[in-house]
Parts: structure tokens; sequence; C-alpha cells
């Protein structure tokens, strides 16, 4: 990660500040931004456009089957991948994310001062490509909020890939992707087990570390049900997000993003002065966490 050192810091400073919760993960598509965004639907014919012309897929199957694989392997890229469909993976993407509409999406200052003030490690965690990522953050105004990317490139290297798996390409909702993401930015899910002997080992721990603690917690936002389903089971507090009632698995339910502060304050627990030092520490480039 090219910016360790004031990522360190940040950590640090959050820690101190007392907030429970140490690391937030995001997802980004229909998360950050609201579906109504159009972006959903005009990536998903793209992506029917590229199984007619490249894959030689018949038309009239075409809407059908990119719905069905989305649903059973987390993206369409993923299942035609599984039926043995061969196509370059950055042709694909630059097909499907590269004609989008980006001059849509508008800078966004009231979420980049919420997501700016929180004291906590902050993680992108999407199945889309780097390429898409960084030019979604960058039209949001946002690409300097976040400590780094977990994107499709991040897990989709082959160190990253465990064997036997149901498909080729490692994406959410698949609990394989979570804990790849856990792995690679470097949380422990452990500690958001409440039972009554970690909670004391954790806290004399921390106590030992710093002076004022008892554990934390990471949080996984996402607009998918069945992400924040392996979410939990992945051992993650959860919030879906552009849902205003609960789904199994999501412990907490948010119309839009910009709702975060009245339905989770905790977040932002702590010291006003430190919450200031956190402010200035946070302005850093985004990396892709590869
Ligand atoms: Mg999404």
């Amino acid at each position: 990660m090219g910016s360790l050192g004031t990522v360190m810091k940040m950590d640090t400073v959050g820690r101190a500040a007392g907030a429970k919760y140490e690391c937030l993960l995001f997802d980004m598509d229909d998360t950050l931004y609201p579906l109504s965004t159009g972006f959903n639907l005009a990536c998903r014919k793209n992506i029917e456009e590229f199984m007619l012309k490249y894959l030689n897929i018949e038309e009239s199957e075409v809407p059908r089957m990119c719905l069905e694989l989305y649903r059973e392997y987390g993206t369409t890229m993923a299942g035609l991948k599984v039926l043995g469909y061969e196509f370059d993976n950055d042709e694909f993407h630059a097909y499907a994310h590269g004609r989008l509409p980006y001059e849509t999406l508008r800078p966004d200052p009231v979420l980049r001062n919420l997501l700016l003030a929180m004291p906590q490690r902050k993680i992108i965690f999407t199945n889309a490509d780097k390429a898409h990522a960084l030019q979604v953050l960058k039209r949001l105004a946002l690409e300097d909020c976040f400590e780094g990317i977990i994107c499709f490139e991040t897990l989709n290297h082959p160190p990253l890939q465990p064997p036997a798996l149901k498909s080729p390409i490692l994406c959410k909702p698949s609990l394989e992707a979570f804990e790849a993401a856990i792995r690679v930015a470097n949380l422990d899910p452990k500690k958001t087990v409440q039972t009554p002997s970690l909670i004391r080992t954790q806290t004399q721990l921390f106590f030992s570390l710093f002076d004022s603690f008892s554990f934390f917690l990471q949080i996984f936002f996402d607009d998918s049900a069945r992400n924040i389903a392996s979410g939990k089971a992945a051992g993650l507090h959860t919030v879906i997000v552009g849902n205003s009632t609960l789904v199994p698995g999501a412990d907490h339910a948010l119309r839009s993003i910009h709702n975060i502060k009245e339905a989770i304050p905790e977040i932002w627990d702590g010291d006003e002065e430190q919450m200031e030092q956190v402010i200035q520490a946070a302005a850093v480039e985004t990396v892709v966490l590869a």
C-alpha cells in the first residue's frame, strides 16, 4: 500500500478518538450514489450487447441469461466464465463500463464531509474493475476519502484464489471474496465475535496499547441483500443501503448513505479535537490494494 505511513497514523488517531469501530468497508455502485442514476441499467445493457456481439449468444436468450448468471455467480462475467466462454477480462470491463454516462455523476460534498469526519479506516470493496472504481470516485469527488480500493483486480490475482472455487472469478457475494478482502485489508473478523472471554482478552490487549478502549468492529455497507448476508456470515457488522427496511443479516438499514450519521452516530463518537486531526490525516491519495 503506497500510503502506509499515513494509514498507520489514521488508524492510531481513530482508535485514540475512542470510536467503537475500527474499519468501514463500502461497496461503491448504488451504495455511494443512488440507484436512480440509471448506471445499473446502462451497465446491464452494455453487458448484454457484449454477450450478443462478442460471444455470439442468441439474442432472445441474452437478457434471461445475463440476469440468471448474475444471480447465480455474483456477476454475469463470472457466470460466463463458468460456462466456458473465453474473453479478455479487461476488454469485458472496458465494454461494460467504458461507455457509461459518467458525466451524470456529480460531486457529493455532503458525503465527502461525512466520510472525512469519520475517524476509522475506510476502504472500498467492489466487484468492479479498477478503472471504473477510480472514475466513479473521481466524479463523486471522493477519490481522497478512502485508504484503498479492493476491486476485481485485487481479488483476482492468482495468490488470492483459493482452490476448488465454484467460479474462476472471485467476487461478492461469495464468502471466499469476503475472506480475501478481510485479509487484504488486514482486518481481524474475530474481533466482531462478542463473547465475554474475547471482549475481556481484547480489552486487556488494547488497554495496554491505548489508554481508553474496549474492542473494535468492522462495518460493511452494501446495497445488495445477498452481499449483506455474506458480510454477516464473514463476521462483519452490516448496513443495507438504499433500503429503509432491514434485510436478513443487516444490523442497520439506510435509505441513503447520507442518513448514516442519524442511523449510526457511534461512528463519530470521540473527542472533537482528535476528529480535526483525522480530517487532515484523511486527505491522502486512494490506492488500489493489490
Ligand atoms: Mg452495489
